[in-house]
């Protein structure tokens, strides 16, 4: 007869999947997660979660995960010990630093980690390697905020609470379709909208939330910062502006007006394709709010001008007052990873240490020093896309990156997976045998967030604690462990022997985060940061009295718009945007190997049905999608969600290859790659 049956524990954590960081409650039995279930305490998602949160947890039993290390040996990955497998990258690393320095070894870090993970790592690379080039995947979506954010305003953090929202009597949500991406924000959303508050939605698409707008601007893709400017232009030339705040607390006014003159509502039509008319409805609803608040996606950073549309929305903002007063809700970013804030947070950075101190300010290396008793590099390192075209030219010569596929997820895969073939050691922390992975010399099976200890920041700025329900399987083990481990076998010693220690450690390097710790987090719950002082609460707001620029002041922007990098031609006529489906989290790694699957088992090509027509394709059809960068073949699904001439794909199926179609172009200021416009024709009955 069977045994008694486990007790049925309940773990309180956060949601490994999106940036919403929806409060979660786990439980087990024995081995087995019995049920997920949304907290009511949860201070975002408040008793409310979506279908990857709740359900796509499958994957923690997959076959297929990986539960062994494995080492490549004439070809082929094999599996060994721990011992040997450390062993092999810390002579990989050895030879790599003998040969070219620190130089020649580069880190990718993980949004998907936790916070005291980033902090090993990068604490890692800059106190063992001696080396700055640490980087994570906000460099690929929302390091235009980061940039834009903090040029406006100071500080590299959405201005707002997302608790603001119920207060807002008008929302801009820009370039995000958060029904899908962010579905517990986009129910809170449409509950406020629902309940009187107006609605601008910019977006190329007919997004879910586009049917509840008063206004949906649909502008061609790679256009947002004329669309921007001429919202800015009407705000000016009706006067509804905040005067006195322009007067007393920005900058830049002067400049701005003289470039917005060039924005009429008719210019900006032309450019956009946006009705004039429609430009002039948003803008009053925006500029007549009592309570107005942007939110913004990717769809505004993942372009050639990304921080400059991060800067055009807070120059709204700004015109406006409505940050930093009370009398609005500023720009908020809508973050895609669940730990994406918390990366770049805790310093996995190539210009930044914990807390956003520039590498080259001398008190900040000195503070880090002092804590870490090592020397900081003073060099700025590389970023990923620098990472890549260093080790194709033969400069980079060890790559270690912690639970990225960036063969699936990053731009012009073709030419990463050239990069990592070209460098003589990759090192890949990874659930499951992932694009990447498949090319590493060494994969070290790693816990998933079901079975970690740590916190995460959210896209509000909120550390939320994550609790481990389950042990990894098998040999798998935490990120954190595997680092240290790594440390040891080069004979080095990170100290902060667990998470908490390492959040403790964190707070004393970075003066952002200096009342932030596990014990409080227990005690008190989420924490927004700045939390500056042990017993003072975080800070919800970022901004009252002053901004965090040097003079204090709000910082306008007048930046022209610029077209984006790849224009629809002859060849490529249509613009491809890809983007995130409800069902499915990035790479898929995780939701594929769940009932997920079931709801959504394939990447689809969204076209207009007149394009349908002109190609002579019906829903179904399978379809070729070719650029100057590679090819992909998908499922057509005609709608008219899409606008005529334009396509949109998911990337949650490695194998259609929609990312070897995107390009290298890239955010002219932060590297962020142009995801949201690539220049491609469809190939019919034609083979890949
Ligand atoms: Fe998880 Fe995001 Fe869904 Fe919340 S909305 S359950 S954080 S995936």
């Amino acid at each position: 007869p069977p045994g008694p049956r486990p007790p049925v524990t309940t773990t309180r954590t956060t949601c490994g999947y999106c940036g919403v960081g929806c409060a979660l409650d786990v439980l087990t039995e024995g081995e087995d997660v019995v049920a997920v279930l949304p907290a009511r305490d949860g201070p975002v998602n408040r008793g409310h979660a979506c279908v990857k949160g709740r359900f796509a947890h499958a994957f923690r039993t997959s076959p297929e995960r990986l539960t062994r290390p494995l080492l490549r040996r004439d070809g082929r990955l094999e599996p060994v010990s721990w011992d040997e497998a450390l062993g092999h990258v810390a002579r990989g690393l050895r030879a790599a630093l003998a040969a070219g320095g620190p130089g020649a070894v580069a880190a990718i870090s993980s949004a998907r980690a936790t916070n005291e993970e980033n902090y090993l790592v990068q604490k890692f690379m800059r106190t063992v390697i001696g080396s700055n080039s640490v980087d994570n995947c906000s460099r690929l979506c929302h390091s235009p905020s980061a940039a834009g954010l903090t040029a406006a305003f100071g500080l590299a953090g959405g201005t707002d609470s997302f608790d603001d929202v119920e207060r807002a009597d008008c929302l801009l949500v820009a370039g995000a379709n958060p029904a899908d991406a962010h579905p517990v924000v986009g129910a809170r959303l449409l509950r406020r909208v629902l309940g009187g508050a107006r609605l601008v939605v910019a977006d190329p698409r007919a997004v879910g939330l586009a049917r509840h707008a008063d206004v949906h601007l649909r502008p061609r893709p790679g256009t947002n910062v004329a669309l921007f400017h001429g919202l800015a232009h009407v705000l000016l030339a009706e006067g509804l502006t905040d005067e006195g705040f322009l007067r007393e607390r920005a900058t830049g006014l002067p400049e701005l007006a003289v470039l917005l003159a060039g924005y009429p509502p008719d210019r900006v039509e032309a450019i956009t394709g946006v009705p004039a008319a429609d430009v002039v409805a948003a803008a009053r609803l925006y500029g007549r709010a009592g309570r107005p608040a942007i939110l913004y996606g990717l769809g505004v950073t993942e372009h050639l001008h990304g921080t400059d549309g991060v800067r055009a929305l807070a120059n709204l903002a700004i015109l406006r007052g409505a940050v930093g007063t009370g009398r609005g809700y500023g720009v908020n970013p809508l973050r895609g990873q669940n730990n994406v804030q918390g990366a770049s947070d805790m310093g996995a950075l190539p210009d930044l240490l914990p807390g956003y101190q520039k590498v080259t300010d001398p008190a900040a290396r000195e503070r880090a020093a002092r804590v870490w008793g090592s020397e900081v590099p003073r060099e700025p390192g590389l970023r990923i896309p620098e990472m890549f075209a260093a080790a194709r030219s033969g400069a980079l010569r060890a790559l270690w990156i912690v639970g990225e596929d960036v063969c699936a997820t990053d731009p012009d895969a073709t030419r990463v997976a050239q990069a990592l073939e070209a460098c003589p050691l990759v090192v890949c922390h990874e659930l499951f045998l992932s694009e990447t992975a498949r090319r590493a010399d060494v994969v070290l099976p790693a816990a998933s967030w079901l079975e970690k200890d740590g916190t995460f920041v959210n896209f509000d700025r909120r550390f939320q604690r994550v609790r481990p329900a389950l042990d990894p399987p098998g040999e798998a083990r935490a990120d954190f462990a595997i680092v240290h481990a790594l440390a040891g076998a080069l004979g080095a010693d990170l100290g902060c022997p667990t998470p908490a220690a390492a959040l403790a450690e964190c707070a004393r390097v970075a003066p952002l985060f200096a009342g932030v710790s596990h014990e409080r987090l227990d005690r008190e719950g989420a924490l927004h940061w700045p939390v500056p002082d042990p017993d003072g609460p975080g800070q919800a707001r970022l901004y009252t009295e002053r901004f965090a620029t040097a003079g204090g002041r709000a910082r306008l922007a007048a930046r022209p718009y610029l077209p984006p990098g790849e224009e629809p031609d002859g060849d490529y006529p249509l613009v491809l945007v890809t983007g995130r489906r409800w069902a499915h989290y990035n790479s898929g790694g995780m939701t594929r190997r769940t009932g997920n699957l079931r709801l959504d088992g394939t990447d689809r090509l969204d076209l207009h049905p007149a394009d349908a027509a002109r190609y002579g394709l019906r829903d179904g059809d399978p379809v070729t999608v070719e650029s100057r960068h590679g090819r992909a073949r998908l499922v057509a699904h005609v709608g008219d969600e899409t606008a005529p001439g334009q396509l949109f794909c998911a990337f949650h199926f490695p194998s259609s290859g929609v990312n070897t179609l995107t390009s290298a172009n890239a955010d002219t200021v932060t590297s962020c790659p142009e995801y949201k416009v690539t220049a491609v024709r469809l190939l019919i009955d034609s083979e890949p």
